[in-house]
């Protein structure tokens, strides 16, 4: 009788109370209690707490696991051979991503036929997008610590990878800087352990405070764009990670399914890719993959690769030209594929980018902006499901570059399956 439960068991069972009791919460009139009380009291210190703690992990574990895993990868050709790789399935998923969005967005048409009176725009506020040349230029920080303090994702990346490569090709004389950057990465992860006890609370919070306050009428109202989007997802997650998954690695799936809803309760909670990044190193070495490969694949891919966004995006877009009755041609289809696929590599992974990323899309196609105030009232649902394919892929690719690179212990791997994950 006394089984212990699983942390990721927990996590799970924290994110269906939070969905269900968020949803009564919602039914509960405004007032002292629900809004002072439990909205903005318990509710916001337990939720918004573990995201703090998550986030404050994620600066520190992307800058100090990329110096271990590009330092650690022997010579450059090696490293030049796997970041190839990488940047191959990021940015390659993501065009497929988007070719799915699109086919589906045609043949389905989320925005025909719709009555838009009934539609919960909300308020539109559209950040800044960045041009292409601005993101590629933007890559290259001019003050180091400027960008780890602002958390400028893509700075740090590029400035851990060349700390590491030139530390690779020091060798010897580097190696006390190395091993002090070890002893880093074992601490911050032991920090993640700790924060992550806290997880089943935090996702709780974070769930039940999301559908207290949008609730499910947006939902109705959207049905359509939102069961599109969801079909794309399912589509992407079972036909190409998994098609991919299986031919590459010839492995079976199961183990990682199994670890890998650990780290959906958090992508599914926060709406965000970053805050992911811990999670998902810990499920990596849990299900054997070596500290060299899982350090360069998993942050870098919080930080580029977006395929659930970039479905949401192509998705989106035929909606909103269907709604406005523009007619898009090829030659715009092969523009959106363009821009989302590059737009990917500027999505920061916190929530709600993918929206303002969005508008560089409809831009490029002459699309009114106005559209997005269409799609905002469920926007932060939409994210939870697209960050979470966003990070499977990042998952996906660091289990196919392991095998590829025999850089995964099958052993530990296979051995996962026979643990229930409720044990
Ligand atoms: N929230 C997403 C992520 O963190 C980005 C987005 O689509 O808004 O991956």
């Amino acid at each position: 009788m006394n089984k212990k439960i699983t942390l990721t068991s927990k996590i799970l069972i924290g994110l269906l109370l939070g969905f269900v009791f968020g949803l009564i919460l919602k039914q509960v009139p405004e007032g002292l209690i629900k809004n002072t009380i439990l909205l903005d009291g318990v509710l916001k210190i337990i939720g918004n707490g573990f995201t703090s703690a998550i986030k404050m992990m994620v600066v520190p574990l992307v800058f100090v696991s990329l110096v271990c895993g590009t330092s650690s990868m022997g010579d450059v050709k090696r490293l030049g051979r796997i970041g190839g790789k990488t940047m191959l399935f990021y940015l390659g998923t993501t065009a497929i991503a988007i070719i799915i969005s699109l086919v589906l967005g045609s043949a389905l048409k989320p925005g025909v036929g719709l009555d838009m009176s009934g539609i919960v725009s909300g308020e539109v506020a559209i950040g800044e997008s960045k041009s292409l040349v601005d993101i590629i230029l933007n890559i290259i920080p001019t003050n180091p610590i400027a960008s780890l303090a602002n958390g400028e994702m893509l700075q740090v990346i590029f400035f851990a990878m060349l700390l590491g490569i030139a530390m690779s090709i020091v060798g010897k004389k580097a190696e006390p800087v190395r091993v002090i950057f070890e002893s880093a990465n074992e601490i911050c992860m032991k920090m993640v352990n700790l924060i992550m006890l806290f997880a089943p609370y935090g996702v709780f919070a974070l769930v039940c405070n999301t559908f207290a306050t949008v609730g499910t009428d947006a939902i109705f109202a959207l049905v359509k764009y939102i069961s599109i989007v969801l079909l794309g997802l399912l589509i992407h997650v079972t036909v190409v990670y998994g098609g991919i998954f299986k031919i590459i690695t010839r492995q079976k799936i199961k183990p990682f399914i199994n670890k890998f809803s650990r780290v959906a309760a958090i992508t599914f909670s926060t709406a965000s890719s970053n805050a992911s990044v811990p999670a998902s190193l810990e499920i990596m070495e849990e299900l054997g993959v070596s500290k060299s490969v899982r350090s360069f694949t998993i942050p870098m891919g919080a930080t580029i690769n977006m395929d659930g966004t970039a479905i949401m995006q192509g998705i989106a877009a035929l909606f909103i030209a269907q709604i406005y009755q523009v007619d898009l041609g090829m030659n715009d289809m092969i523009t959106i594929v363009l821009t989302a696929t590059l737009a990917s590599i500027g999505t920061a992974g916190v929530p709600g980018v993918g929206m303002i990323m969005l508008s560089m899309v409809l831009q490029s196609v002459g699309l009114p902006l106005e559209g997005i105030g269409l799609i905002m009232g469920v926007e932060r649902i939409i994210d939870m499901f697209r960050t979470t394919v966003n990070v499977m892929g990042d998952n996906i690719c660091t289990l196919i570059i392991a095998n590829s690179e025999k850089e995964i212990d099958l052993e530990v791997y296979n051995k996962e399956e026979s643990i229930k994950s409720l044990v």
